[in-house]
């Protein structure tokens, strides 16, 4: 198979990740012990432990199982209107997550904030990059709970990816699914990946419907289940997004797209223009499988399928 190009790479194998998470280091109700033990009952290998404005690698979860990334979450607030009512003032949150937690140590148990500059789109990137030459890659989270629009991000000019879905913002009311901000990113020019995540802070148990946990979810393809390993396949972009159906295989091969996915209702993949490439079942049937003939006008091509219950599962962007 020469021709075939892996699009999610055909060697290694899935792992569940929640890139985004709350504990009692913050304003979460679980402790990081806690949230390994839930987590892993639900299938999940790894979890990024994203407390608000605070820096932490539990290494004392690691083990063959399960791999907890060092992470934080940052905010770089607007204004608060003349009202007062902070919950209409715009944010950045920033997930940063530890490509080697083993490095600068002591330089980030201090957990390096941003200022609140947030007309400053000069000095939020410079800050991004400050923290990059230390290791940190940048997820820029739920744009709709922050109250932004493309002209308040599309500046962002130091993320790795975006979330394409947040389950806690989908179930505060304040549509966790953002598809739209996502190609209008790609539209303006960036060139970054897409995660599903939780960003659960479990006020409720688990088995209550508001329950914040396994909503948003991110499948990484990895040749292991190690720290590095799990990383390098981040930062390559061997990953999908989801908050359900699963996309097994995804490959391009004398100029067609293949995908392949649990029993869905629809296949489609978005392109840079208006046109959609389209797969969908009849009444009463399902997909697993779809092939695309390419045009070569795409742009980029990114798969979205979505099963009978309304739920997604997102690639990233590829440009072919
Ligand atoms: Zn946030
Ligand atoms: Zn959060």
């Amino acid at each position: 198979m020469e021709d075939r190009i892996w699009l999610l790479p055909c060697e290694g194998r899935f792992y569940k990740a929640n890139l985004h998470c709350h504990t009692v280091l913050s304003d979460g109700k679980r402790t990081p012990e806690e949230i390994k033990g839930m987590y892993k009952r639900h299938g999940y290998s790894v979890v990024a432990y994203t407390d608000h404005r605070r820096y932490r690698w539990h290494e004392n979860l690691m083990d063959d199982t399960f791999i907890p990334i060092a992470a934080y979450e940052v905010n770089i607030d607007g204004e608060t209107p003349a009202s007062g009512d902070i919950s209409r003032r715009k944010t950045y949150h920033i997930n940063l997550y530890d490509e080697n937690p083993r490095l600068f140590q002591e330089e980030k148990q201090a957990s390096i904030l941003p200022e609140h500059r947030y007309t400053d789109i000069g000095y939020i990137n410079e800050y991004l990059k400050k923290m990059r030459s230390m290791g940190f890659f940048a997820c820029y989270n739920h744009p709709y709970w922050s109250m932004q629009t493309i002209e308040d991000y599309k500046g962002l000019d130091q993320v790795w990816a975006m979330e394409i879905y947040n389950h806690g913002c989908e179930l505060d009311g304040m549509y966790g699914y953002n598809p739209q901000s996502y190609d209008e990113m790609l539209r303006a020019g960036k060139r970054l990946f897409c995660v599903a995540a939780d960003d659960n802070h479990n006020p409720v148990p688990t088995d209550d419907p508001f329950s914040d946990s396994f909503g948003g979810f991110t499948m990484i393809k990895a040749r292991e289940l190690t720290y590095p390993a799990v990383i390098e396949a981040l930062l390559k972009g061997d990953f999908y997004a989801s908050m359900g159906p699963e996309i097994k295989e995804l490959f391009v091969e004398r100029g067609r797209l293949v995908v392949r996915t649990s029993p869905v209702e629809k296949i489609f993949v978005a392109t840079e223009s208006r046109y959609c490439h389209r797969a969908i079942a009849g009444p009463g049937e399902v997909l697993t499988e779809a092939v695309f003939e390419l045009t070569g006008k795409e742009g980029y091509v990114r798969v979205d399928a979505r099963d009978r219950r309304g739920l997604h599962a997102n690639s990233n962007a590829y440009f072919l």
